[in-house]
């Protein structure tokens, strides 16, 4: 909550924080802090393999609290990240995780280069330049998404 209520972004964050506060309000998303002990069990394991310099002390905080979690609920915990580091560490402590998808990387998409008078298909490298039979600029144009 903090990262995201610093003065430089607090325009930018604004729509999503409304919506933490109303989750927060409505008891769908619990605010919760680590005990030490097992934040001090995270910062043990990433000290010795060395990825204490990578993971910022609310990293830490987190993971520690996933494996609280672990130790005092019964239901799967799973922590969503897309740092490498974290994952890494993850792997290491047994902790499941998964990654979180950020919009307009969930398809991937094809692309064709053609040109617009003639028809012809071109190489995509080409697309920058103009049709060898016309002259004129090429374009390009969807082929396919494909579902990642
Ligand atoms: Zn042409």
């Amino acid at each position: 909550m903090d990262e995201l209520k610093v003065p430089k972004y607090i325009d930018r964050n604004r729509n999503i924080l409304r919506r933490i506060e109303f989750a927060i309000e409505t008891g769908k998303l619990v605010v919760k802090k680590s005990q030490d002990k097992y934040s001090n069990i995270v910062e043990e394991k990433s000290k010795s393999t060395g990825t204490t310099k990578v993971l910022s002390k609310n990293d830490v905080s987190l993971m520690g609290l996933v494996l609280e979690l672990m130790d005092t609920y019964p239901e799967d915990i799973i922590l969503y990240t897309n740092d490498y580091s974290m994952e890494n560490l993850c792997t290491m402590l047994k902790i499941r995780f998964k990654p979180l998808y950020k919009k307009g990387i969930e398809e991937k998409m094809y692309f064709e280069v053609y040109c617009p008078y003639c028809k012809t298909l071109q190489k995509p490298e080409d697309l920058n330049k103009k049709c060898e039979r016309c002259g004129l600029h090429l374009k390009k144009r969807l082929l396919k998404k494909e579902k990642l």
